[in-house]
């Protein structure tokens, strides 16, 4: 009979690792807490087009993620922006090493043509085992007669549903993940910038992007700017409203550039955005009690990565049962 799986995330990592078992046969259930899926790669929808306020584009260097891109080369597009570096007080133009891509329309457009079904708006909040798993999501209601559990959340939300279920959690508990604000904004009158996106070693700006420079995404110059993560780590009990008011005087000192008044302007705060170290591990899989447990901060902590890592800890599951 097939086996029943349950994967938590509906971001790059779960799509991948349910995806590759549903190919194989399995039975798989995803669930997610957030409205659509993506997780991390997100936009914002707006009367004047997408705004994306979590990854700002993807490099794509590994053979198996190649083959994924390549076979999803209508919905993704090369980002030929102009690109810069901001560094002790200078604007230096950069040529990417490697090219970055963007899906169009939106970034999680990427995750949504895998087509998949999932259960979303859903947060599962603690998990079961007897023979097999039950999940059980904030309203008390309960998802049973699971042989394996995915988790895809990042380290700490991962080890609170672990809690002593399985030795994993011993493995990930100094890992830990960077938060950042995104502010996206669209000003009443286009910026007239040189760069399309500018990489900051400032003490609070991380990154700033012509949003609307990606393909179809609008024309009025819609940006984001994103902050730093240590200036991240000491504000994060700021209002929204303050952190909008910092980033944009830091970016109008810092470009000599004025912002006038916005169309839409808003602020997300990531509380897990990057993961603070790059981990070798891949994935984590504990064969005893059928837990399994992917994401990009099992690796580098990009979009590359987190669709490795569910990629590789699908592999597994399969090598397991052949
Ligand atoms: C501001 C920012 C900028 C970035 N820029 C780049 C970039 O330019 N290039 C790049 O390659 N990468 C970038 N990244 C990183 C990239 O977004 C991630 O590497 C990638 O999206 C991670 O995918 P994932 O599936 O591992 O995790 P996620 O996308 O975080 O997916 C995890 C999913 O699990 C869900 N979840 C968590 N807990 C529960 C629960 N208890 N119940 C139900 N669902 C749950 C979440 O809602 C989420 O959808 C950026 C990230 C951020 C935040």
């Amino acid at each position: 009979m097939s086996k029943k799986i349950a994967v938590i995330g509906a971001g790059m990592a779960g799509l991948t690792v349910a995806k590759n078992l549903i190919n194989k046969g399995f039975l798989v259930d995803i669930f997610d807490k957030g409205r659509g899926v993506g997780g991390r790669m997100s936009s914002r929808r707006t009367q004047w087009g997408y705004l994306d306020h979590g990854t700002q584009y993807f490099t794509v260097k590994n053979p198996l993620f190649q083959n994924y891109i390549a076979q999803n080369k209508e919905n993704v597009k090369e980002w030929t922006g102009k690109f810069a570096r901001w560094r002790e007080e200078k604007l230096t133009k950069i040529e990417p090493e490697n090219p970055r891509y963007v899906p169009i329309l939106a970034m999680n457009n990427l995750c949504k043509n895998l087509g998949l079904n999932v259960t979303l708006q859903t947060r599962i909040i603690s998990l079961e085992k007897s023979q097999t798993w039950t999940l059980m999501d904030e309203n008390g209601q309960k998802y049973c007669d699971y042989d394996y559990v995915i988790i895809t959340a990042p380290p700490q939300q991962t080890m609170d549903l672990l809690g002593n279920h399985s030795d994993i959690t011993e493995s990930i508990r100094e890992l830990k993940m960077f938060a950042c604000y995104s502010l996206m904004l669209i000003p009443e009158k286009k910026l007239n910038l040189d760069f399309d996106g500018i990489e900051f070693q400032h003490p609070i700006l991380g990154w700033i992007a012509i949003n609307d420079s990606k393909p179809l995404r609008g024309e009025k110059g819609s940006i984001i700017i994103q902050s730093n993560f240590s200036w991240t780590e000491n504000n994060l009990e700021q209002t929204r409203e303050n952190v909008g008011k910092i980033l944009k005087k830091a970016s109008e000192e810092t470009l000599n550039i004025r912002f006038n008044r916005s169309l839409y302007e808003s602020v997300h705060l990531w509380r897990y955005a990057i993961p603070q170290q790059t981990n070798d591990q891949g994935y984590y899989f504990d064969t005893l009690n059928n837990v399994g447990v992917c994401g990009d901060w099992c690796l580098k902590g990009n979009v590359e990565s987190a669709f490795l890592s569910g990629y590789y800890l699908a592999e597994k599951i399969i090598e397991s049962f052949s």
